[in-house]
């Protein structure tokens, strides 16, 4: 069997969820696992071992091709290790996932940063070659496919957006400087301007909005204005043919692209610069049912 017709395997180990995907020759997801991500660097070695016999025990095959993992961090994917990992409990030093995961399960395992995954996935699944994704999560952080190629960037950060500061006066950011992007435009920023306990935050938020209720509205439209920011700085950065917008928060889809077009559009109302670089026709939100961060994950070795 040759390497491309081998089933592969795909990890997206989330800040919440772990999400182990098999997929078939020609990109078909075969099987799903889905697990919740635990604390500490042996626990999410160990559940995403646990998610690949899963997979092995649903799909009848062994999976000894690659297994490719995202996961939120600062990824060294030559390494196959990830610093500064909320959730792996690793601040400082380099944790190796890749060669434990590796002998956990006989697999060789290509490890990159999450967003990174996601942004492959999102090529795969849409046809595009040339975007950048970002991702509206519990933080913001982007990524970009160029010309068809993830650039990952000398030190594995290209695109973590998210921590450029753009508020002196701004709050304190987990990163240790002030007033950060993903202060203002993440989901962990729309979750605390509106909190809400049945629905997800953003979900929440909308839906009023689009009820006519003064305040969300407000809040919906600095959300958007923020993210707009965030497009507008990739955009101006690297030329992307198009800006796609992925994470949670992204999931209430179509409304989302919507009101951040608005405000793109505003942005650029009195730059006739902007208006010529179309920023709002560059945007588009992620498929919804598709789960691309691991897909993007089972890419990971293919592309390199
Ligand atoms: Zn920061």
């Amino acid at each position: 069997m040759s390497a491309e017709r081998a089933t592969r395997v795909g990890i997206d180990i989330g800040a919440t969820k772990t999400l182990g995907v098999a997929v078939g020759p020609g990109g078909r997801v075969l099987a799903e696992v889905l697990a919740t991500t635990p604390t500490g660097a042996e626990e999410v070695v160990a559940t995403a071992g646990a998610v690949v016999d899963e997979l092995r025990a649903r799909t009848g095959d062994p999976l000894t091709g690659t297994l490719g993992v995202g996961i939120p961090g600062l990824v060294d994917a030559g390494r196959g290790a990830v610093t500064h990992a909320v959730n792996l409990g690793v601040d400082d030093e380099w944790f190796p996932i890749g060669d434990r995961l590796a002998r956990r399960t006989g697999a060789r395992v290509v490890v990159d940063n999450d967003v990174n995954a996601a942004a492959l996935g999102v090529a795969a699944v849409t046809g595009l070659r040339d975007l950048v994704y970002v991702s509206l999560g519990t933080g913001l952080a982007a990524a970009a496919v160029l010309d068809g190629h993830l650039r990952r960037g000398a030190a594995g950060a290209a695109g973590e957006i998210g921590h450029i500061p753009v508020d002196p006066a701004g709050r304190r950011c987990q990163c240790g400087q002030t007033g950060c992007l993903e202060t203002e435009a993440s989901g962990s920023a729309l979750a605390e301007a509106w909190p809400a306990t049945d629905v997800p935050p953003a979900q929440a938020l909308f839906e009023a909005a689009a009820a006519g209720d003064v305040k969300a509205v407000q809040v919906r439209d600095r959300f958007a204005a923020r993210v707009a920011d965030a497009v507008r700085l990739v955009t101006l950065a690297v030329d992307p043919a198009h800006v796609v917008l992925g994470g949670g928060v992204a999931q209430v889809g179509d409304r989302l692209r919507v009101a951040v077009a608005h405000a793109l559009a505003e942005q650029a109302a009195g730059s006739p610069f902007l208006r010529a670089l179309d920023l709002p026709g560059r945007l588009r939100t992620v498929p919804t049912d598709v789960p691309v961060a691991a897909l993007g994950a089972s890419l990971l070795g293919s592309e390199r």
